[in-house]
């Protein structure tokens, strides 16, 4: 992956990262008004409908307790001073009370009934704070006027009542309200959430599907630069005029196979191969001639050593390697000689040869079994040896040595 590539992917995934960040935002955001206007719904329920209940409750209790009061003074004669106290007392708690109920918020439809409320209040104020002054002794309490008492407690009863379910309703009403819009809001919610939860997955679905459609446009490119890497490196290891192996290939793989047999203990052979008088070639029929000579002399090579374990390297001019592996000394030879009759039978004309009509070869072969005392060089030597013998033997011919390694020689009666 180069940089470019990297940078896209970086911008691809701090997109998601925005995005995700920002409905994150969102959603707090939301979630937080809808939970503030829900806390003043909720607040507005308490302080609005429970607290005014009961201050109402209190003020009613408060007048029982009075009329309860003036019985008591009744039956267990009370000193009066007590009673008064407790009456002006409990005046002033009715007033309290309801001035904290009227400062609540009201609607405008309630304050004329608070108002009407306010005044009975007022009135059975004065009325109970009015007979308990006037009296003189303990015993004008038997003469206190019970049945107006009464009545005005009853009658205030009624009115405060009245108030007190008006309240309760707007309560139940207030809570229906709430309830309704705790819902609404864990829909709105919950719809916003899956919106954008979904909004997120379809964009990351794109995004990650670009990143794959990259990914996959990187892989076909890093394979069509393997394939060229491929070719480049197969180019560099092969002949361009006949396509066989050049030397920078037979270095690589001359010693990896020496090695390989003699990790195996298994025959090897290295044939080195030089037209016969292809200086006269080119004199007589041109360098252009001389290399169509070349390629016909390689197609030979190619046709005769076909196996895995064969190598024919181009080593330079008109002289050619061949790497057998795992080939015995017998076949090594057949080989040989099959090579000489098969580029004579080229028939390429050759009229400056003092050999022959035709072209020739002359091969020197080295073979032996690879055993630890065979040294690369040696090898080498050896087949260059062969072949310098064979040019001296009159050309068109191969010679053979399997005296290589010091350690095995080869039975040469078998070679014969
Ligand atoms: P010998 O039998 O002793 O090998 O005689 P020779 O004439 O072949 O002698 P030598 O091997 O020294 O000659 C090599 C000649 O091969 C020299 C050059 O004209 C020719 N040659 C080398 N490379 C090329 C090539 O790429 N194309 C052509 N056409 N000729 C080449
Ligand atoms: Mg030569
Ligand atoms: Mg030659």
């Amino acid at each position: 992956m180069n940089f470019i590539d990297t940078l896209k992917l970086r911008s691809k995934l701090f997109s998601i990262f925005i995005i995700l960040s920002i409905s994150l935002l969102l959603i707090g955001i939301m979630g937080a008004i809808n939970i503030n206007s829900m806390k003043k719904k909720f607040d507005a329920l308490y302080f609005g409908s429970f607290v005014p209940v009961n201050e109402l409750n209190i003020i009613l209790q408060t007048y029982h307790d009075n009329l309860g009061t003036a019985y008591k003074a009744k039956e267990m004669k009370i000193p009066l001073d007590e009673i008064r106290s407790e009456i002006k007392l409990s005046v002033e708690r009715i007033e309290n009370e309801w001035k904290s109920y009227k400062s609540h918020f009201k609607r405008d439809e309630e304050i004329a009934y608070v108002e009407y409320v306010s005044g009975e209040i007022k009135n059975t104020n004065d009325f109970f704070l009015n007979i308990y002054t006037a009296l003189d002794s303990a015993d004008d309490i038997k003469n206190l006027p019970f049945d107006k008492i009464e009545k005005r407690v009853t009658d205030v009863h009624k009115v405060i009542k009245k108030l007190i379910n008006y309240e309760i309703d707007l309560a139940k009403y207030e809570r229906k309200n709430f309830l309704l819009i705790y819902d609404s809001s864990l829909y709105k919610i919950g719809t916003f959430l899956l919106i954008i939860i979904f909004g997120v997955m379809v964009i990351s679905y794109y995004v990650l599907k670009s990143i794959q459609s990259d990914q996959n446009a990187l892989e076909i490119a890093s394979k069509k630069l393997k394939i060229a890497n491929k070719r480049l490196e197969s180019a560099s290891y092969t002949d361009s005029l006949t396509s066989l192996h050049n030397r920078r290939y037979f270095n690589m793989v001359y010693e990896r196979e020496i090695k390989r047999a003699k990790r195996n203990y298994t025959y090897i052979t290295f044939m080195m191969l030089d037209i016969d008088y292809f200086k006269q070639y080119n004199d007589t029929y041109g360098h252009v001639k001389g290399d169509v000579a070349l390629k016909s002399v390689a197609s030979v090579f190619k046709e005769l050593l076909k196996r895995p374990g064969d190598f024919v390297f181009r080593l330079g001019g008109e002289e050619f390697g061949i790497l057998l592996t795992d080939t015995s000394e017998v076949n090594t030879i057949t080989t040989a000689q099959n090579i000489c009759n098969a580029v004579k039978e080229l028939k390429i004309e050759h009229e400056a040869s003092k050999i022959d009509t035709f072209l020739t070869i002359s091969i020197g072969v080295a073979c032996c079994v690879a055993d630890s005392a065979l040294d690369e060089e040696v090898l080498i030597n050896k087949a260059d040896e062969m072949l310098y013998s064979a040019k001296e033997g009159g050309r068109n011919r191969y010679s053979v040595t399997t005296h290589v390694s010091v350690a095995t020689p080869l039975k040469l009666e078998e070679i014969a």
